[in-house]
């Protein structure tokens, strides 16, 4: 198999309501479709999931665009290859950079998997028709996170995620148990607080949490470790994890008792799944985390979603979440709690390219 030529479309849609969180409020969603084309003119298609501010990690849509562009993408034209997970030395001498070499990578998966005839998620692994559902509620107020939950409920999803802060993590979680004393509830703090919160921490226990998400620094598993032995909620790590190394690292140091695997933040799905099978090995839970992404990334999710370790709903909600309308047909779709996989070869969605013109600000075609 050989690529040869790449197609950015940078894409920009408007969210359908505000996404919250102590760092950032996204309004607006830019992001790039990476399309990989090959010899015979099949296109395989990934996502480069970075935001446009560095808020989550330091890459940005602009970093990613210029990474794919000028380092990634002349690494991988023209190259034969015999499986994706080949890219992944070819990219050993980029440093970081993981979201702008999931983008590639991911897109290479989908046309290594459109050319084998096989469903994406098989070629991983796959040992479900269905996966399970989660999502994010992260509204400006309590009365508005509320709200969302509710609606989030009624559509059948089987965890809520809500954002949390130093500022609001009581009251809000005290609120949400009020009136939904039972649903299984974790809370994202996306680095609010340090060690010297460990009293608020611990008093957060009371909710009977799934999990508190990336409560500490980013660079910080010592301290994670430090404060899993002071509270009883396991603590899930995600921006900390951005590779198997780190994975490794925090397991061996007890930082973590759950892992959210999201592929744009650990460089693809090789190394996704190397996350997978080391947590599966240990009896960790994974769960895959979301970015407010588009069909493409959602899709990809979908497949990974479906190997045996993820056994935690992860942040896969419908296409209409977020989206007036998505950017490929069928658009992702939660019933009763659960996203079917497709059957068709490669991610299993077809991309609408009516919707993907209308939303494209910027198209570029890499040849050399
Ligand atoms: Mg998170």
């Amino acid at each position: 198999m050989r690529v040869e030529r790449f197609i950015l479309h940078v894409i920009e849609m408007e969210l359908k309501s505000p996404f919250v969180t102590h760092l950032e409020t996204v309004n607006k969603r830019r992001g790039i479709i990476v399309e990989a084309i090959d010899c015979d003119g099949v296109s395989g298609y990934g996502e480069a999931v970075a935001f446009s501010t560095p808020w989550y990690t330091e890459e940005t849509v602009q970093t990613n665009y210029h990474m794919i562009k000028d380092i990634l993408a002349p690494l991988v034209l023209h190259r034969e290859m015999n499986h994706p997970s080949e890219i992944n030395k070819w990219f050993e001498k980029v440093r970081g950079n993981q979201m702008a070499k999931a983008g590639v990578e991911t897109a290479i998966w989908d046309l290594y998997s459109k050319r084998q005839g096989q469903p994406l998620a098989v070629l991983l692994g796959s040992v479900r028709e269905e996966v399970c559902a989660g999502a994010v509620a992260a509204g400006s107020s309590i009365a508005e996170t509320l709200s969302r939950i509710d609606q989030l409920l009624t559509q059948g999803y089987e965890r809520i995620k809500v954002k949390i802060s130093p500022q609001n993590d009581h009251e809000l979680l005290r609120k949400i148990r009020h009136q939904f004393p039972t649903i299984p509830l974790m809370a994202d703090a996306n680095s609010a607080y340090s060690l010297k919160d460990v009293d608020q921490l611990k008093a957060l226990d009371e909710f009977q949490l799934l999990m508190i998400e990336q409560p500490l620094a980013v660079d910080d598993l010592v301290q994670h470790a430090k404060l899993q032995k002071m509270i009883e909620t396991r603590i899930c790590l995600d921006e900390s994890i951005r590779s198997i190394r780190d994975a490794e690292n925090a397991l061996e140091l007890g930082s973590c008792g759950v892992i959210n695997i999201k592929i744009g933040r650990v460089g693809g799905l090789q190394e996704a799944k190397k996350i997978h099978d080391l947590c599966r090995k240990q009896g960790v839970p994974v769960w895959v985390g979301g970015m407010i992404e588009f069909g493409v990334s959602r899709a990809h999710n979908v497949a990974l979603a479906s190997l045996e370790g993820f056994s935690i709903p992860g942040d896969l909600s419908s296409s209409s979440h977020y989206w007036h309308e998505d950017i490929i047909e069928p658009e992702i779709q939660v019933v009763n709690g659960t996203i079917s996989l497709p059957h068709e070869a490669g991610i299993g969605y077809q991309i609408n390219e009516k919707r993907l013109k209308e939303v494209t600000i910027q198209k570029e075609e890499l040849i050399r």
